[in-house]
């Protein structure tokens, strides 16, 4: 054992059951032989999003190679939030602080929606899941949010269930307060909803029309004050979480 710190928390796309070893990424081993300094017998947490958090120890551990003899399951696998983000992507560091801070609040669906004045160019998907996958790792969740492919407005609406409520960040003055628009939801159904941000130049007037138009769209006003896009959806997820979601969890 070289180091007393607390285990290290890893995603892994494998099964998890007692007494296996289960090889990690060379990006992980690289990750926990130079940055982290383990070695072998160190402790690690692993969980793939199906069977829970398991302890381990450090097998074979190398800068390219490592694995995690699996000893026992530390939590089980939780049922967690059905949350989506449509965000139209903006620029580069605040649409990785959106993936971020998305991820720590408990989204499980990050779309990204191509609207009419969203620059499609800077979407990576492949860099935003590993932001979303490193999020989860450290905040503790047991499943790592979905990063989709963007696709367009119209497209991620089609075929949308009438009953998953679509709250529309309006900042154009034709949204009513939060609070008042999430209490309608309180103690209904903890979760299941969508949110949906508009890009830095915010949406068109026929989107906000054609989302008006929806059985399933709720607008919403958050404040009278012009928040980026990032402020926006972070804001937004804060309010659902404290009113009507998992943050409410052991007080109902
Ligand atoms: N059209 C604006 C800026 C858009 S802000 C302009 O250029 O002047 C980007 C997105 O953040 C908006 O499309 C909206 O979804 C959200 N947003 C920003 N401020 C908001 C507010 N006060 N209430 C609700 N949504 C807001």
């Amino acid at each position: 054992m070289t180091s007393s710190s607390a285990p290290l928390r890893l995603y892994v796309p494998n099964d998890l059951v007692a007494g296996v070893e289960v090889d990690l990424s060379p990006d992980q081993a690289r990750y926990l032989a130079q940055v982290m300094r383990r070695g072998v017998d160190d402790p690690v947490l692993l969980f793939n999003g199906r069977d829970g958090e398991w302890s381990g120890g450090l097998v074979g551990v190398t800068k390219k190679s490592a694995a995690v003899l699996l000893e026992q399951q530390m939590r089980v696998q939780e049922v967690e939030c059905d949350l989506k983000l449509l965000f139209a992507p903006i620029k580069r560091n605040p649409t990785d602080l959106i993936v971020q801070k998305a991820t720590e609040l408990g989204v499980s669906v990050l779309q990204p929606v191509i609207t009419q004045r969203t620059n499609s160019d800077r979407v990576k998907t492949d860099r935003l899941r590993a932001i979303a996958m490193e999020a989860a790792e450290q905040c503790g969740r047991m499943i790592v949010p979905d990063v989709r492919e963007p696709a367009a407005l119209l497209q991620v609406i089609t075929d949308w269930p009438d009953d998953r409520v679509l709250f529309v960040m309006d900042e154009t003055g034709g949204g009513d307060p939060v609070a008042d628009v999430m209490a309608e939801h309180v103690g209904r159904n903890i979760g299941a909803a969508a949110f949906v941000i508009g890009p830095e130049g915010g949406f068109a007037d026929t989107e906000l029309d054609l989302l008006r138009s929806l059985p399933f769209s709720k607008f919403v006003s958050l404040g009278p004050r012009i928040l980026r896009a990032d402020t926006a959806a972070l804001a937004a997820l804060t309010c659902w979480q404290a009113l009507c979601g998992d943050w409410r969890r052991g007080s109902d």
